[in-house]
This record gives C-alpha cells, sequence and structure tokens, in this order.
C-alpha cells in the first residue's frame, strides 16, 4: 500500500512520491507571535504533527520547516499596544508556543526560522522579482506584485481570473477573494510602523507577510520541495501568493502537494472573543484537562473536516483513554520479565495492517482508531480469560510502541513528581520510621490534597495518582 494525500491543487488524493528518493521536505505556516496560540492554531500543528509522524512510519526521512512570523501587521500593533521592542514582545510568545507544543507532545519540527532574521533572503527575492518584471513600486514607496503578469495566479484557490481588477492594490496582509488585487511584498515605512524598520534598495520599510514563507521556505527546503501545509483559510491569499511569488522567481514548480486542514469550532460555533468560546490552549489545560487529553480531541476527527471541539467529548477522551491505560497495564503485568518478543496474539495479528491501511487513505483517524479499540476491547477479554505468554504480551507491547510513534497517546505520560511532593514524601518516611503516626497521617492528607496517594510496598512507599 502507498500513502495517498489530498492535495488542494489537484483536489484529488496522490500518492505521496518525494522528490528527492525517500526524503520529504516539508513547510508549515507557523504561528503569527503577538498572542497566545489558541486551540484552532493547535488544530492545524496537531494535523501537521500526524502527517509528519505517519510519513515517517511509511519509512521516508522528514525535514519540517515551521516558520514564526515575527514581524507583520499584528507583531507590530501589538507590540507597540504594549510599548516594548517588538522582539521583545514577541519572546514572549515564541517561549510560550514550545511549552505549549511540548504540553501537546508535537514532535519539534526540524528548523524554525524567525522572519525577522531572513530579511536579506526576502529583500533578495524581491529584487529578482523586479528584474523578472513582476514587481513594481507605486507612488507611496511601497513594492508589489502584479498579479497580471503571472498567468496562473489563482490556480490553488482557484480564482475566477476574469473578475479580477487589474492594477487594483491591497497593503494588508489579510484580504479575502473578492478584493484579489496587486499585493505588497514590501511596505514603506509608515510612522505606525515604530522603530520596525529596515533598509532596501526601495528605501526604509519592512516585508510583506507573504513574502516571509517564501523567502525562508526556499532558503531552507530548496526551490521546489514535497508538502507544503496550513489550514484552509491560508489557501486564499496566502499560498496563492507564495506560489505566484516562488514560481514568478525560479522558473520552477514551487511545493508539489499542498495540504489543508479544516476549521475548528467550538460546541457548534465558529471560535471568537465575542462569543466567549475563544479558548488558549493554556485555558483549557488550567480547567484540569491535561495535554494527553487535548492532544486525543484535536487528532480524533479527520484533518480535512471542520472539528468540533466540545469540552464534553474532552470528558468522553478521559474514559478512552482511561481504557487504553487498561490495556497497558494488563500487557504490562502480562510481560513480567519477558524482554523478548514472541508471536503477536491472534486478536492483535491484525492491528498493523488495518491501522496502515486508514492512515495510507489520506490519514482516516477514525479507521485506524477503530483499529486500535477494537484490539484493545479483543485483548482485554481475552486476558481476562486467561492469562497470554509473556511473549506474546512483549509482541503487542512493540507493536504499540511503534503505533504510537504516530499517534502519541497510547502511552501515558510520566507523571512528574514536584519538589513539593517529593519532600513530603521523604517527610513520610522519616515520621514513620519515627512512628511518628499523627505525623504521617498528616503527610498522607497534604499528599491527598495535591492529588496522590502513597502505597508501601517492599520496595518502599510509591506514590499513585489519585
Ligand atoms: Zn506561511
Amino acid at each position: 500500500m502507498a500513502f495517498r494525500i489530498y492535495n488542494t491543487m489537484s483536489r484529488t488524493k496522490e500518492e505521496l512520491v518525494p522528490l528527492d528518493g525517500k526524503h520529504v521536505r516539508m513547510y508549515t505556516c507557523g504561528p503569527t507571535v503577538y498572542n497566545y496560540a489558541h486551540i484552532g492554531n493547535f488544530r492545524a500543528y496537531m494535523f501537521e504533527d500526524l502527517l509528519r509522524r505517519y510519513i515517517k512510519f511509511c519509512g521516508f526521512q522528514v525535514t519540517q520547516v515551521q516558520n514564526l512570523t515575527d514581524v507583520d501587521d499584528k507583531t507590530i500593533r501589538a507590540s507597540i499596544e504594549q510599548g516594548l521592542p517588538l522582539k521583545e514582545y514577541t519572546q514572549t510568545y515564541i517561549d510560550a508556543f514550545f511549552t505549549d507544543l511540548a504540553k501537546l507532545n508535537i514532535e519539534p519540527a526540524e528548523h524554525y526560522p524567525a522572519a525577522t532574521d531572513y530579511i536579506p533572503e526576502m529583500i533578495a527575492l524581491i529584487e529578482v522579482l523586479f528584474e523578472k518584471g513582476y514587481a513594481y513600486q507605486s507612488d507611496d514607496g511601497s513594492v508589489y506584485y502584479s498579479i497580471d503578469q503571472f498567468s496562473e495566479y489563482g490556480k490553488l484557490a482557484r480564482l475566477d481570473r476574469e473578475g479580477m481588477q487589474s492594477g487594483a492594490r491591497v497593503d494588508q496582509d489579510e484580504y479575502d477573494k473578492d478584493n484579489a488585487a496587486d499585493f505588497a511584498l514590501w511596505k514603506a515605512y509608515v510612522p505606525e510602523d515604530g522603530d520596525v524598520v529596515w533598509d532596501s534598495p526601495w528605501g526604509r520599510g519592512r516585508p510583506g507577510w507573504h513574502i516571509e514563507c517564501s523567502a525562508m521556505s526556499m532558503k531552507l527546503l530548496g526551490d521546489s520541495f514535497d508538502i507544503h501545509t496550513g489550514g484552509v483559510d491560508n489557501i486564499f491569499p496566502h499560498h496563492e501568493d507564495e506560489i505566484a511569488q516562488s514560481e514568478a522567481a525560479t522558473g520552477k514548480p514551487y511545493s508539489k502537494y499542498w495540504m489543508h486542514c479544516g476549521y475548528l469550532v467550538v460546541d457548534g460555533r465558529k471560535m471568537s472573543k465575542s462569543l466567549g468560546n475563544f479558548h488558549t490552549l493554556r485555558e483549557v489545560l488550567d480547567m484540569g484537562y491535561s495535554g494527553r487529553e487535548v492532544r486525543y480531541e484535536l487528532l480524533s476527527g479527520h484533518y480535512r473536516q471542520s472539528l468540533n471541539f466540545a469540552f464534553k467529548s474532552l470528558d468522553a477522551n478521559r474514559a478512552a483513554l482511561k481504557r487504553l491505560d487498561e490495556f497497558a497495564a494488563n500487557i504490562k503485568e502480562a510481560i513480567g520479565a519477558e524482554t523478548e518478543p514472541g508471536e503477536l496474539p491472534a486478536w492483535a495479528a491484525d492491528t498493523r495492517a488495518k491501522f496502515a491501511a486508514a492512515m495510507d487513505d489520506d490519514m482516516n483517524i477514525s479507521g485506524a482508531m477503530a483499529a486500535i479499540f477494537d484490539t484493545v476491547h479483543a485483548g482485554n477479554k481475552a486476558m481476562a480469560e486467561s492469562a497470554i505468554p509473556a511473549r506474546q504480551a512483549m509482541a503487542v507491547s512493540t507493536l504499540w510502541k511503534e503505533l504510537d510513534t504516530v499517534l502519541g497517546i497510547l502511552e501515558a505520560p510520566k507523571e512528574e513528581i514536584s519538589v513539593e511532593v517529593a519532600t513530603l514524601l521523604e517527610a513520610r518516611t522519616t515520621a514513620r520510621s519515627e512512628k511518628d503516626w499523627p505525623e504521617s497521617d498528616r503527610i498522607r492528607d497534604a499528599l491527598a490534597n495535591l492529588g496522590w496517594t502513597v502505597k508501601d510496598t517492599p520496595d518502599g512507599p510509591k506514590l499513585r495518582k489519585l
């Protein structure tokens, strides 16, 4: 079987065949670091995480680039409002972004270029566009891309070129299809930009958003690469403009495949600040949900469909994850001290093939999860009836680890024991050795308040999460 992915460019599923043998080069539009990322943003990063993990599962090597947009209309506006230098302002949100990725068990990309570190590459790219007749400087001093010059403009979003207003210009980073027009490559300095300014052959100013991704992707992945991803809202204008810039400059195809994930809605409605259903990941975690539960939720729907994020399904995930953990505990018990895997038991023999068949079909995650839960169900039943040989259990464990390289949710993360909890545990051991039972009980209650219970075993006291 081959891994087939839906290519937005062709509107069909195509087999993933890397340009360069066994190596997949992939570019992912990253966060605009002007605020904490919200769960809708993480839906896209989760889809990309599943994609890179499954590409590796298929035996390919991956080089993924995810950019950090640390200069654009939004970052500048927000940093000025806060009275902070742009770099200082965005650093807070860059740090938060990486913390959040780790909480969700999202694998790091190979490169995280920040736009402000690639200004010379952006200027060089605009110079090429000038030389080739695709760029012009307008009266306002800004440099624009002439969409009339690129005959394939609109091919990704399937725009009707007839309706486009020739010569109209748009200088905002974000605009809609009805306003397809010449877009800004380099924006002439305006006082609202504060001290965010660079010199260029066209005067002082700053890059437009779209040129950032063209410059960084081609610098790090080459003129042509395999997969470009983002959310459906990136198709126009962002990705359309990236194609226009890159293909006009190099004369080569830019990305071979384009993949886009659907929107995230919250409790059936579009997430918005005014509806009060706007959630950052931090807020959701502060409500007591774990990163693993949120990961499960964000993975659970097919990436191209819109995902309804509902708190009641987060609660249901807790039960599903518990079933996975019970299964893992049963397997662990059956393994005992065995280290060599044997044959898989009959109830697990087809799991990998079913999982891969579903994932090969444009990442049909529901089919893949069904394969997992069918095995959990059959396995728990079989193990309740009679013990399975240790080597068989070891084989299941090995399979589970392999499948979890894709899913990242089968294994419960090791609980982190805080310094406070560790100190209390030590004090309890001391109290018990001194037969100070009231003190030992007091510490037991304090640990319970922190969510831990202690069990005394022959190997000493063991902490368990309540
Ligand atoms: Zn981008």
